[in-house]
């Protein structure tokens, strides 16, 4: 299943790509200016394209206007994510009209999307390529095609390709202290409001061997805070040739010698097993952070998501993780108005989260997409009354996260130090469960781990003093 990413066959691609390059723009170095709407996996997936224009002589810039290719890498999620690309793609055309040797492409969820690819194809005839999520190892060939053959490139890859893997991908990672590692891909799970399985193809775990060089790696080049990525990496490993659970691998990884923390996102709670809290409670390098997403806090309406599990299964779930884990910080993914959801029902997932005490929240007010079994349930509740709903959940959050921060000051905590802010002097750094704390200190301690006492919360930020 996992394929070698051939770089000898691509970089058939590469090596004339450079030159094309070149002569199209007259410049030693051509520029790429690379977007990423939407998730972490579509963050990874960036690296892997930065990656790849990198190898093709590409420099990078943050202004579409001194660009000679732009690339959005897209997000499908939910319709305010789409309108934001259709508007952003919108205001390329005069960029393009400036400059018409600029090459525009468009790739990620969305384009595996048919409606979007023909809205694409028939109102935005400036932009040249458009590729999905299964083909993005194929980036440079079809990159070569639209410049050789003169003509706009849209492939979405044949229906094999949403069940491999491709591996030995070039990285341009940005940043030297945080990496996203991706253990999986795809999503089996088909919760009836999401299009992620869709667009993102069936569920594949890569081989713990190629996970753990991968890891290694990352330590031996100084990352401090590595993230495993997935869909559901708590269901890792369902595939014949893995031999490990997600529990198993975490084990092994945290076994590896080294000064640096392991997180993982996205985990599934009918896959969120003891096991794999006790190997975290247990782990010497993985950070007491877990992101457990409910999605509602009434029974009914889990049932109507297709969640497989209900109320009680969660808060079973928090009670043991808290009782193996007193530090524990729990974060989640909620979302409000899913068609047919009464007032009575959203109040459970207000209790849920009182009954919880998340250190954060991410709120989403639910959004209809195409081709997912929700899009076609009865959905009477106005868009106002919904956003009323969604109001009232984040205030009481809000409250909730400031109980949880007052609670911190005093404490010391493992800070990992990112970076100085505008502020000379001034650090901003993040604890194990992700909170940050901002504190004096000297920029060299970018990378390093400090102990730092809290003096004070400001909402979900901390300040403090070095120890
Ligand atoms: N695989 C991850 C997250 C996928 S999408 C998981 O299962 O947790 C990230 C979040 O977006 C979801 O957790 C959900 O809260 C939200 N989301 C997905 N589809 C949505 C939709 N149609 N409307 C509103 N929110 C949605
Ligand atoms: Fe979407 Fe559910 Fe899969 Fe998460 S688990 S990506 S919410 S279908």
């Amino acid at each position: 299943m996992a394929q070698q990413f051939s770089l000898q066959y691509q970089n058939l691609w590469i090596q004339q790509l450079k030159e094309i390059m070149r002569a199209r723009t007259r410049k030693e170095m051509p520029l790429a200016m690379v977007h990423t709407y939407g998730c972490q996996q579509n963050v990874a997936d960036s690296e892997k394209i930065e990656g790849m224009l990198q190898e093709m002589g590409f420099g990078f810039t943050k202004d579409p206007k001194e660009a000679d290719l732009i690339l959005f890498n897209t997000c499908a999620v939910r319709e305010h994510a789409e309108d934001r690309v259709f508007g952003n793609v919108g205001a390329l055309k005069n960029i393009k009209r400036r400059n018409p040797q600029l090459i525009i492409a468009l790739c990620g969820c969305m384009m595996e999307q048919e409606h979007v690819a023909k809205r694409i194809r028939e109102s935005f005839p400036y932009v040249d390529l458009v590729f999905g999520t299964h083909v993005i190892h194929r980036f440079p060939e079809l990159l070569f095609h639209c410049l050789t053959d003169h003509h706009r490139v849209f492939s979405r890859g044949d229906d094999s390709e949403d069940r491999e893997i491709m591996e030995g991908l070039p990285v341009r990672r940005d940043g030297k202290v945080k990496a996203w590692l991706t253990i999986m891909y795809g999503c089996d799970n088909f919760c009836s409001y999401c299009v992620v399985p869709y667009v993102r193809g069936r569920e594949r775990s890569r081989t713990p061997e190629a996970v753990i060089k991968e890891f290694q790696e990352l330590v031996q080049s100084g990352y401090k805070d590595i993230t495993l990525l997935g869909q559901n990496v708590n269901s890792y490993g369902k595939n014949p040739d893995c031999g490990l659970n997600f529990a198993g691998l975490l084990k092994k990884l945290d076994e590896i010698p080294g000064d640096y923390r392991i997180r993982f996102m996205t985990s599934h709670p009918k896959d969120c097993t003891h096991e794999l809290l006790d190997v975290m409670a247990n782990g010497t390098h993985i950070a007491h952070h877990l992101h457990l997403p409910f999605q509602s806090g009434n029974d009914r309406v889990l049932k109507e998501m297709n969640r497989h599990y209900n109320r009680t299964q969660y808060l079973e779930l928090i009670h043991y993780a808290k009782k193996v884990m007193p530090d524990l910080s729990l974060t989640s993914d909620v979302i409000v108005g899913f068609p047919g959801e009464t007032y009575p029902e959203f109040l459970d997932t207000v209790s849920l989260i009182e009954e919880v005490g998340f250190t954060s929240l991410f709120t989403f007010i639910y959004s209809p997409r195409v081709g997912t079994r929700a899009a076609s349930l009865p959905d009477p509740i106005s868009a106002e009354e919904k956003s009323k709903w969604f109001q009232e959940l984040c205030k009481k959050q809000e409250e909730i996260a400031a109980v949880h921060s007052a609670k911190k000051v005093g404490s010391v905590e493992r800070v990992l130090v990112e970076e100085e802010q505008k502020k000379p002097f001034l650090l901003s750094g993040r604890t194990g469960g992700n909170i940050i704390v901002d504190f004096p200190g000297s920029r060299e301690l970018c990378g390093t781990f400090q102990n730092v006492r809290v003096t004070k919360a400001r909402n979900w930020i901390l300040e403090g003093k070095i120890i």
